[in-house]
């Protein structure tokens, strides 16, 4: 398992990219015997937001390059990610394990004290790490097949290994929601390493996740010469520019907490041109899904304020989606009683701060209006903060605690005794 997550620690993959990294796990589940679902049986096309179709492309080259099999990439359709199947043959619910694998736009530290450049599994591609501890999560999954798998014979039902690609950003969950995938899961259990908790520390999660929309905005506007006619022009620039003030001044909510973030803004040709073009990159958050929906709904009438305002055309694109973390207190009081057991663990604690957003609550939410119950669960690591180029967890303490967390889960639902 650590060794695991050393490899794939060095070969980060940012979301809808990670083809090494499904090639990675795929080669191993199958090596045990499993059956893997691999492309659209696994994300349905029609639900996948924020996939570049060139970055994939390339993503593909590389992948090639570093020798993951031609034959492979066919089936991934282009789609990363991948869910093992285990049916035992013996009658019993469905449990699922839900593990994300993509990397995050941070270029890793090389300094002597932070552990993978000291001890040379630091990221090999410059702009690229797993800075969010998602390789610890894909090589814990792994080993929790690896271990379902042996002690087939011991268990009920089905159990199913969810790979889930493009976290980041929450555009995976939905697709892979999409795919059907989970329709018949009884039980699900997500988890994430470190956050609110520290080495030691099993947080059970009652709520604690914004919803979130994720947004591509794109001005077209019109060229002139910016020093003799410059009324002829129409600057998607500075209509972008507006587009951005006002959207900071987005009324806040009495139904709840709001986000606004315009994280990134590229526009314009050159000193003499009026802009023609002007590309941004935003995100809303809410503390409910109406509240989230209130802050979508004003982003688009500001949109439309606009390009009437400034005469330009805009697009406005979902580039990512999450929602509120569902609660299920009685599956919640199983997942407490399962981490009290796990070797390592000192402390379970009840976690409810809002914090960031995860995708995996679209995954979740589905589980639960198909009838199914579904929780969320952290294991510590003592870290200096995700997404950072010193981002680091204890792997040889904290992946054990994740395996023993989720082990523990599919021996409680699906063990022959608790049948
Ligand atoms: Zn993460």
């Amino acid at each position: 398992m650590i060794a695991n997550r050393r490899a794939l620690h060095k070969r980060p993959e940012e979301g809808w990219t990670e083809f090494e990294t499904t090639w990675f796990v795929t080669k191993r589940l199958r090596e045990l015997g499993l059956q893997v679902l691999l492309g659209t049986k696994v994300i349905n096309p029609e639900a996948v937001m924020g996939r570049d179709p060139k970055l994939v492309e390339a993503a593909i080259e590389r992948a090639l390059a570093a020798g993951v099999p031609q034959r492979f990439i066919d089936e991934t359709e282009g789609y990363t990610g991948c869910v093992a199947v285990l049916e035992t043959g013996r009658p019993g619910p469905v449990t699922a394990i839900r593990c994300d694998m993509d990397c995050v736009l941070v270029t890793e530290s090389d300094s002597p004290d932070h552990p993978p450049a000291r001890d040379g599994f630091a990221s090999e591609r410059p702009g690229f790490m797993h800075a969010c501890g998602h390789d610890a999560h894909t090589a814990v999954g792994l080993e929790v097949a690896r271990w379902a798998l042996e002690h087939k014979d011991e268990l009920t039902g089905t159990v199913k290994f969810l790979f889930q690609p493009a976290e980041e950003g929450v555009r995976g969950g939905a697709a892979m929601t999409a795919s059907g995938v989970v329709d018949d899961v009884d039980w699900l259990l997500g988890a994430h390493v470190g956050t609110h908790c520290r080495l030691g520390e099993v947080g059970l999660c009652h709520g604690g996740f914004l919803a979130s929309t994720k947004l591509d905005l794109h001005f077209r506007g019109r060229p002139s010469h910016a020093g003799s006619d410059p009324e002829k022009g129409r600057s998607a620039l500075m209509a972008a520019c507006a587009a951005a003030m006002m959207m900071q001044g987005i009324p806040r909510s009495g139904e709840g907490m709001t986000r606004v973030a315009i994280g990134r803004l590229n526009a314009g040709e050159g000193r003499n041109v009026t802009p023609v073009h002007a590309d941004m990159q935003l995100e809303v958050r809410g503390e409910t899904p109406a509240v989230n929906e209130y802050m979508v709904k004003s982003v688009e009438r500001i949109v439309e304020g606009v390009q009437a305002c400034y005469e330009v055309e805009a697009k406005l694109e979902r580039a990512g989606e999450a929602t509120t973390l569902p609660v299920c207190e009685d599956l919640i009081d199983i997942v407490r009683e399962v981490a009290q057991k796990v070797p390592g663990v000192k402390r379970v604690l009840d976690v409810s701060k809002p914090s960031g957003s995860e995708d995996c609550t679209m995954l979740m939410h589905r589980v639960i209006e198909k009838g199914g119950r579904a929780a969320y669960v952290l294991y510590g690591a003592n870290q200096n903060g995700h997404h950072r180029a010193d981002f680091d967890i204890q792997d040889e303490e904290s992946l054990p605690v994740g395996f023993g967390l989720f082990c523990g889960f599919i021996e409680r639902m699906n063990g022959v005794k608790a049948g």
